[in-house]
């Protein structure tokens, strides 16, 4: 029998939407959140919500503008630079973002009688992020069960995984062509195979391409 109900912290990007497949295989019943916080691109809110729709998920759309206004990062603005220095966090990185996106999904979570909370965040690939560890997920799960008194369960299931493994989890969930052509994570917003240019549409290519190497020798062996 499936478990109850979950939601999804959900981007749109290839990790989320992963996991949003992940949920719907396992939970009875799943619903999407996402975060408005000022994106560069507001495609990245459309492709969310045509992915909701096309999946049938309830879809929740928060507005986190209050993030941007706290904490102006590349993410958000245009005349911030998408890069790392060395020793230093890259400039995507947004302080509290998991922390309050996670909370907020919380509350909401129990509006609507959900137990579980799915989020793709990772170490494996871990630019350095201090609140995707996996530590700090489960620091929080027991401040918001204390919190709301309230039996929350945090799922992570690309903790431990790297980008390739990543591609093979959506593979086995029948999700990769979609994932691969729905999905949106460059920071440039270009969908799908993106600009091949950012950070992030290297780190998507090169774990597609280990992926695909590993899905030949395995097709010809
Ligand atoms: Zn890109």
């Amino acid at each position: 029998m499936k478990q109850q109900k979950a939601i999804v912290v959900f981007s749109g990007g290839q990790d989320s939407t992963t996991c949003l497949f992940w949920a719907l295989e396992r939970f009875a019943e799943v619903e999407a959140v996402t975060f408005n916080y000022g994106q560069r691109h507001k495609l990245e809110l459309d492709c969310a919500a045509d992915i909701a729709r096309e999946l049938n998920v309830k879809h929740h759309i928060l507005d986190m503008s209050l993030l941007n206004q706290l904490a102006p990062n590349a993410l958000t603005r245009d005349d911030i630079a998408i890069e790392q220095k060395e020793g230093q966090l890259p400039s995507t990185f947004v302080d509290g973002r998991n922390l309050l996106f996670l909370t907020f999904a919380a509350v909401l979570a129990k509006q609507i009688g959900a137990k579980h909370i799915v989020t793709g965040v990772c170490e494996t690939d871990f630019s350095g992020y201090p609140d995707c560890r996996d530590v700090f997920i489960k620091s929080l799960n027991v401040t918001l069960n204390l919190s709301m008194d309230y039996p929350f369960v945090i799922d992570t299931p690309l903790m431990w995984l790297n980008k390739a493994e990543t591609w093979e989890l959506a593979d086995r969930l029948g999700a990769f062509d979609f994932v691969r052509e729905r999905t949106l994570t460059c920071y440039n917003g270009v969908m799908a195979d993106g600009c091949g240019e950012c950070p992030a549409c290297r780190l998507r290519q090169k774990g597609l391409d280990d992926y695909l190497a590993v899905r030949g020798r395995e097709a010809n062996g």
